[in-house]
């Protein structure tokens, strides 16, 4: 299983980085986890722009799925005909989110998309086994845990601290985890994550490396939020980068 990071930015793109997206490959199969705003020009980079086999949006926060939309003109008008209908596993009104930012008729989109309300529980995508829970954010929100071959990757989208993230981290190999919000400063209730509560959880959890991203750009400092997410887990702690690619 190899995962590339497309884009990593909390919240809103920043300089370096677009929105939230994740590209999850085994077996020539290409799941992409997320899909925020800006990440459709970092997909280019690594897969053919129409080689996507099933698309997760973990919630429907714009900075995790707008580009879900721009992709509609990819899929629908391909110089050599659409491209076959794409598997979207995403809560339930994602259908009406995404044909409502994508045209202001409401046009539907499922010329272009199969979509597959996300409930708690592990199903199979393509070649993964795929877990998915309700995590502690305003809106529904779902961390994942995705297993191929033995090997877990843990991805905690936007969420408070919650037992559901530890559960779905549990002994993951790879942790990819939210650290939005800066340590010792008042951050609100169940919305996001700092570094020092990532590593708690990556503590917690047992995990093998925790990967942390979404981070703020502009309002957050990396190198506070390393050294906190450091003091709360030993193991090796790194922030991804737009492009960082994993195997495991
Ligand atoms: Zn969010």
């Amino acid at each position: 299983m190899r995962l590339t990071v497309l884009g990593c930015a909390g919240s809103f793109p920043g300089p370096e980085s677009a929105c939230s997206a994740y590209l999850v490959e085994a077996e020539g199969f290409r799941l992409l986890i997320d899909f925020g705003s800006g990440s459709l020009s970092a997909l280019q980079r690594y897969a053919g722009i129409g080689a996507v086999d099933a698309i997760m949006l973990t919630h429907l926060h714009c900075d995790h799925m707008l580009d879900a939309c721009t992709y509609v003109v990819v899929r629908r008008y391909a110089p050599g005909g659409p491209l076959p209908p794409l598997p979207v596993y995403a809560p339930m009104g994602a259908a009406e989110r995404i044909s409502a930012a994508y045209s202001a008729e409401n046009e539907p989109v499922d010329d272009v998309y199969t979509f597959y309300g996300l409930q708690p529980g592990t199903f199979p995508i393509g070649p993964f086994t795929v877990t998915a829970d309700r995590v502690n954010h305003p809106i529904e929100t779902y961390g994942v845990r995705v297993e191929h071959n033995g090997r877990v990757l843990a991805y905690s989208s936007d969420t408070a601290p919650c037992d559901a993230l530890l559960r779905l981290a549990q002994g993951a190999d790879l942790f990819l985890c939210e650290a939005s919000y800066l340590d010792g400063v008042a951050n609100p209730p169940d919305l996001h994550l700092t570094g020092g509560e990532a590593g708690e959880a990556a503590t917690k959890a047992d995990v093998g490396k925790l990967l942390l991203t979404h981070l703020v750009p502009a309002w957050g400092s990396e190198a506070s939020t390393v050294e906190a997410a450091s003091a709360a887990f030993v193991g090796p702690v790194e922030v991804v980068r737009p492009g960082s690619r994993y195997d495991l």
